[in-house]
């Protein structure tokens, strides 16, 4: 029998009781994914169905599962524990079993009326608008100006991040739901912008920050100085960059710096430096980029400011001066230098990578209103210019930041769009998170590494502009996945059926459950870890699982026997199946099986039940889980024998290979 069927996503529910309250990972992420709900889908194998949920919010999964800045594993509780979970790396590994699957690529294909919205700009708040508008009923159309869709994921990140092909799939899926993006076409020169505005319901501007600054400095005329959005592009075009030397020197400490670093590293095989203000714990780039440039043979030198470039006519070197302080008391950038404090760094090629700002001279005053800085005048809440009808997303008004942030800004317009063409849509309200884990229970959780993605050997990879990451794979990303503690989705109560007994309050290994003086019962959300321990003890049924319901659970069952006359209760997390002939009801533990689930399986027809649990010294992620299951095993056999049924048909197997519980190869 092949992998549990019956698990699929509606079988999650959000958050703990009426509280609302969810996963910090799912609050601290820009679009909201509910990541909780595909990492424990993916722990089950079930691919598509995650993918699908990662689609609910992300119009470029498979990117973005390459690329994002994961600021939900910053907030991720299992970092209190050990390491926070690969979130990142998990969402790749849903989009790419997916696709080995064959599943998950065919987009919905909307019914559009004949309202008509223009975006110029196909990077990801573009895109991220476009798809938001097509699934609302509004024709989108992307104006890009570049010959192929993406903006600066494609023109900025290169195919060692973000291999073209999968930026392609993801723009396929987009226009594959009808989306159409013109390329090729520059508003302002080609398309007039009030010609555009006319033509169309309502405009967006999401063209993002696509000028590079420079650096008011001597000798920035020199050959051999580059910008590095001119660079990046001409290196993702495979254009040839004829001033590119031997000795490269990159000014700037971010993100895009490191990208240009490692980029010129492939190209021209020979030196670079990067010269950055900051000391190297203030680096603005993530400090796993910089350790991955680092591993590439990037030299990086800390806390010195370009304060000339060396050279008549062609590029020798860069004249530093020490860089004493970068930020202000209010944490404001306002570097301070010793401009006594002097040396040079030699080199052939300097490229600049100090920011990146907006052009919006295709507007040629026609309507939007720009300050003083040349930026757009801009409201929020509304994602309005101040003219009618023309909006706004993406770095052009939110600055510099994360795709997933410009994807954000993006769904915000499509909403305010929506709203101004009459759509029944409102901003959604801001997600409230579970407070941290309480420092007992963290103590309480058994440790277990994250898993950690293999990449391309440093010496091969910086010879080509092949993917560096690997991928999980299939045993490691589930082994990761199982490392969630399902935050917010563990015990609700229900306060009229409560008979105050207080059974879950003795059997609660966290002790979550809470009583007052006058008996009334309250689980606290941010203590429980979901084990499913007082659900299946509870004498008044008073108590559910978000994650998992008793009703799904019987769902599960009645499934599982239309194609066997056998079930099996499984974890499924270990990978590992002990009965293969029986139908498949997999649970986060089978803790979670009480003698109510055993009997409904014989009751719908099962001839024989199988559980599967932990050995007592490799208990899995749940304290005493394993001898609750024992328990229910022995109640149940009783039971059966009470009724005149054989007891040997509830058969308790234990799990010898535990493949989560493996380390990692
Ligand atoms: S443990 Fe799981 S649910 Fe909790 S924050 Fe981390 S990924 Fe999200
Ligand atoms: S017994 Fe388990 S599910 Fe119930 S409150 Fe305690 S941790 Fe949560």
């Amino acid at each position: 029998m092949a992998q549990d069927q019956t698990i699929t996503r509606h079988f999650f529910r959000p958050g703990t009781g009426d509280d609302g309250l969810r996963p910090p990972c799912e609050v601290a992420c820009p679009i909201h994914t509910d990541a909780q709900r595909y990492i424990q889908l993916v722990a089950a194998g079930r691919y598509a169905d995650a993918l699908e949920v990662i689609r609910d919010t992300n119009a470029l999964p498979q990117s973005i599962g390459r690329i994002c800045a994961h600021p939900c594993e910053d907030a991720c509780r299992r970092g209190q524990v050990d390491e926070p979970i690969a979130i990142c790396n998990i969402k790749r590994e849903a989009s790419d079993g997916a696709k080995a699957e064959g599943r998950g690529y065919d987009p919905p294909r909307p019914q559009f009326g004949d309202r008509k919205v223009a975006i110029i700009g196909s990077g990801p708040s573009g895109l991220a608008a476009a798809h938001d508008l097509a699934l609302m009923g509004i024709r989108p159309v992307v104006y890009e100006r570049q010959p192929e869709a993406g903006g600066f994921l494609r023109t900025g990140i290169l195919n060692y991040r973000l291999p073209k092909d999968i930026l392609d799939e993801d723009i396929a899926y987009i226009t594959g739901m009808g989306v159409e993006i013109r390329t090729g076409v520059a508003i302002g020169e080609d398309v007039g912008f009030d010609e555009l505005a006319a033509e169309h319901d309502a405009v967006l501007i999401a063209v993002g920050l696509s000028e590079s600054r420079s650096l008011p400095v001597a000798g920035v005329d020199n050959r051999g100085v580059l910008l590095a959005v001119p660079f990046l592009e001409a290196v993702n075009a495979g254009r040839e960059v004829p001033e590119l030397g031997k000795e490269i020197i990159v000014i700037g400490g971010g993100n895009v710096a490191i990208d240009v670093a490692r980029s010129a590293r492939r190209v021209s095989g020979g030196d670079v430096t990067m010269v950055c203000l900051e000391a190297d714990h203030e680096m603005p780039a993530h400090d796993w980029e910089v350790r991955d440039a680092v591993a590439e043979g990037v030299k990086i030198v800390c806390s010195q400011g370009p304060n000339a470039i060396v050279g008549d006519g062609q590029v020798e070197g860069l004249e530093m001066k020490r860089c004493e302080s970068v930020f202000d008391e209010q944490g404001r950038f306002a570097p301070t230098f010793c401009e006594t404090e002097l040396s040079t760094l030699p080199g052939d090629t300097v490229i600049i990578s100090i920011g990146q700002m907006s052009d919006m001279s295709f507007l040629g005053g026609s309507g939007p209103e720009l300050d003083g800085r040349g930026i757009l005048v801009f409201d929020r809440e509304q994602c309005a210019t101040t003219r009618r009808g023309v909006f706004a997303s993406g770095e052009v008004v939110t600055g510099p930041g994360a795709a997933v942030s410009a994807m954000a800004s993006g769904k915000r317009a499509a909403i305010a769009i929506g709203k101004f063409l009459g759509v029944d849509v409102d901003f959604p309200a801001e997600p409230r998170a579970v407070n941290e884990l309480p420092g007992y229970v963290a103590g309480m959780i058994n440790k277990g590494a994250r898993r950690s993605v293999p990449a391309r050997p440093e010496d091969e990879r910086v010879r080509d502009f092949g993917e560096v990451e690997l991928g999980l794979g299939e045993v490691d990303g589930r082994c990761e996945a199982s490392r969630c503690l399902l935050c917010a989705a563990g015990a609700r109560y229900s306060e009229t059926r409560c008979i105050s007994c207080l059974t879950c309050v003795r059997v609660c290994p966290y002790a979550a459950p809470e009583a007052d003086g006058n008996g009334l019962l309250k689980i606290d959300p941010d203590k429980c870890q979901a084990c499913g321990i007082c659900f299946t003890q509870c004498p008044a049924k008073a108590i559910d699982l978000a994650v998992l319901s008793e009703d799904d659970i019987r769902a599960a069952v009645d499934a599982a026997l239309e194609g066997s006359g056998e079930v099996e209760f499984g974890c499924w997390y270990p990978q590992t199946r002990v009965a293969a002939e029986a139908g498949a009801v997999m649970l986060p533990c089978t803790a979670r099986l009480s003698l109510g689930l055993v009997l409904y399986a014989f009751e719908a027809g099962a001839g024989r039940v199988h559980v599967a649990v932990c050995s007592e010294d490799d208990n899995g992620r749940f304290v005493t889980g394993h001898r609750q299951t024992r328990a229910v095993v022995e109640e149940g056999r009783r039971a059966l024998q009470e009724i005149g049924l054989d007891p040997e048909a509830l058969v308790l197997t234990l799990v010898k290979e535990k493949k989560c519980l493996k380390p990692q190869q």
